[in-house]
């Protein structure tokens, strides 16, 4: 049983370790899931773009091995982040969440955006450094809202045309330059559904690295307005009754966390722990 995961930054030059090998068809994985001895990994035919050290995962040390292309690896197969958050492990989804931002970082700045030369991979600390213009890229975090909105026993849960069939959902938006975690949030809810919201509360955070949002989980009271649902967007919202809830999103994300905790206050139930 894998327990504990705390990331760092490793020097790739050191041997052994775990890896975990990242393609634009997802992570490698065999029978016993997507971590491998990181010897036998790099002795594979592996189009390798960048490595780095990742962390630890019971104190061993982790590197991820971000490909150009995905190869034939045998006994192996290939699976994108989302099936790992669905079927897998949530210590081992969380590896898998850090490797994928990290890969995705370190696809996107292998060239300086101001001079457009090849960057280096700083050691010791997270960053890719361009020497002639001593520009350093750190990787993007993007700063995302997600509210429910209330109304005493009823919640507004929305559908967007992207969502599985039938599951209904929180509404959230991205943080534009110069806006406050409150603006954002009372301009994303106006836009969506034109509804307004009073009594923002603060009620925990998510990263979601899909490719790399931090979600900022709010409950918001209803303040006025009637549904009209922002096109191409949102295909359909209601009001729900806590006692009368459409099908919900995965039970780990923070979406599913703000309903459970307002459906666990109005009943008088034990409050969920939001997963770390
Ligand atoms: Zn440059």
């Amino acid at each position: 049983m894998i327990s504990r995961w705390t990331t760092a930054v490793l020097d790739t030059n050191q041997p052994g370790g775990w890896a975990v090998a990242r393609s634009p068809e997802g992570f490698l994985f065999d029978d016993n899931g997507a971590l491998f001895s990181r010897e036998w990994l790099k002795r594979q035919d592996l189009s390798i773009l960048a490595e780095h050290g990742i962390g630890h995962l019971d104190g061993e040390p982790v590197y991820l091995l971000e490909l150009l292309s995905h190869s034939d690896v045998p006994g192996c197969n290939w699976k994108g982040l989302r099936a790992f958050m669905l079927e897998g492990d949530h210590t081992v989804f969380k590896v898998l969440g850090y490797a994928a931002q990290i890969g995705t970082w370190a696809r996107e700045h292998r060239f300086c955006g101001n001079c457009g030369q090849a960057m280096t991979q700083v050691t010791r600390e997270r960053a890719m450094y361009c020497e002639p213009c001593d520009l350093r890229s750190y990787p993007r975090i993007s700063p995302s809202m997600i509210v429910l909105v209330t109304r005493g026993d009823e919640v507004l849960l929305a559908r967007s045309p992207r969502f599985v069939t039938g599951i209904y959902s929180t509404l959230a938006g991205f943080a534009e330059p110069g806006e406050s975690a409150e603006d954002c949030l009372i301009r994303e809810v106006r836009e969506e559904v034109q509804i307004e919201v009073k009594n923002i509360q603060y009620m925990g955070s998510q990263c979601w690295p899909f490719p790399h949002s931090m979600m900022l989980g709010f409950h918001a009271e209803y303040a006025g307005g009637e549904i009209v649902c922002q096109e191409d967007e949102i295909e359909d919202a209601q009001w729900f009754n806590v006692r009368d809830l459409p099908p919900l999103p995965a039970a780990r994300s923070i979406a599913r966390y703000l309903i459970d905790v307002y459906v666990a206050r109005r009943s008088g139930h034990a409050e969920p722990v939001l997963p770390g």
